[in-house]
Formats: C-alpha cells, structure tokens, sequence
C-alpha cells in the first residue's frame, strides 16, 4: 500500500503536510505506559502537535501514531489507514473511546500488527474486525468513524496506547518474546531519534506500522 494514493476519505483538516519531525519514543519509556491526558485545548499548540505527528508518522512509513510516541501525554491519535475496501482514510482523533461489536456481529480477524515504537517487530493479533470510534476532531466538534480491515485495527491499537497498553501486552508470552527478539534483531537499523535520523537500509521492508 501507498503512501501517496491521495486519501479519498480526509479528515486532516490540512495539517497532514508542513509539520516537523520528531523522535519516536519507545516502549521503554514511560510515558508509553499511562493513561494520558484529555485533549481540553483546541489552540495552536495542539495544531502544532498534530502537524508534526502526521509528519512523523509519514516519515516512519506508519498508518496511525498516538502522542504518547512522540513523547507527549495527550489524548490525541492520528491516522492514515486503508480499510478493508482498500480504501485510505486520514485524520485526526481527541479523545477517542473505541466500541467494539459484541454477540454475533463480534469477529475476530487476525492479522501481524507491529509498532513504531517498537520498530521492525511484527506478530499475528486477533481483533474485532471491526468498530467505532467516537472522539472530537481538531476543533473540539463530535467525530464518529467506522472503521473495518487496518483501519478497525488502527483505531483499536491507537486507542490502547492513549490508555497506556501497547499491542505488546495483549500477546502471549510466547508470541511477546518472539516479537521481543526481532525488535532487537532489527533495532540497529532503528536511530535513537528515528524518524529525525532516517532509518538504516534494509532490504526486506515488513508490512506498516501504527
Ligand atoms: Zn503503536
């Protein structure tokens, strides 16, 4: 999947371009690991933080990256994503609480998730394959957004990190371990301030990341 398909379903609300990079932060640091802060502030400094985690997040070659990765504990995701119609949907979510389907409408669909705050590493997850998220856009106004296929699982991943769970905590402590071992296989491709400092080169390029 590309980035530059242009999105066909674009909440960005022109901050998507213009933005800065900053460093990813890892799963070592705690700020990965708290519940954030509710986005009160609807002001510059919040369209900043914005612009730069869509920047950061496209130079990491991601599909959705939360604040806390950029090292700020703020509830506030962005994404980039395909659902499962292939269809590429980007934007922005404050606040946002994820509902998930229950009784028959509940499936599970499994798929490798990986993270950019712990690059490079990939294990199969079993997630609902599909949900709602409901939050507030950049202005403060009510968003809802339906999500299926990635994208379900970005909304889903994005919000687990605004609560201070990382996908890491929902595998098996075998599954864990293999994840763990490949990060660290990989990590010297990884720069301390990735994406600032572009990553090494390597050949075999995994599937994207949120
Ligand atoms: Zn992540």
């Amino acid at each position: 999947m590309s980035q530059y398909v242009k999105p066909s379903n674009d909440h960005s609300h022109g901050l998507a371009d213009g933005g800065r990079l900053r460093p990813i932060v890892r799963w070592d640091d705690d700020v990965m690991h708290i519940v954030t802060r509710p986005v009160e502030r609807f002001d510059d400094d919040l369209r900043t933080l914005v612009r730069d985690m869509f920047a950061t997040m496209e130079a990491a070659n991601g599909v959705g990256l939360a604040a806390p990765q950029v090292g700020v504990d703020l509830a506030v995701f962005v994404y980039d994503c395909p659902d499962d119609d292939q269809v590429i949907h980007r934007g922005i979510v404050c606040n946002p609480e994820v509902e998930l389907p229950t009784g028959r409408n509940r499936v599970l669909e499994t798929s490798d998730e990986g993270c950019l705050s712990w690059p490079g590493a990939y294990q199969p997850l079993a997630r609902p394959d599909k949900v709602i998220c409901r939050g507030l856009d950049i202005n403060g106004d009510p968003v809802e957004l339906h999500g299926t296929g990635y994208l379900a699982r970005c909304f889903q991943h994005e919000t687990d990190h605004l609560n201070g769970v990382v996908f890491g905590d929902r595998l098996s402590g075998r599954s864990r371990r293999l994840l763990d071992q490949q990060k660290e296989s990989l990590a010297h491709f990884y720069p301390a301030d990735w994406p600032v400092t572009p990553k090494g080169r390597q050949d075999d390029e995994g599937a994207r990341s949120v």
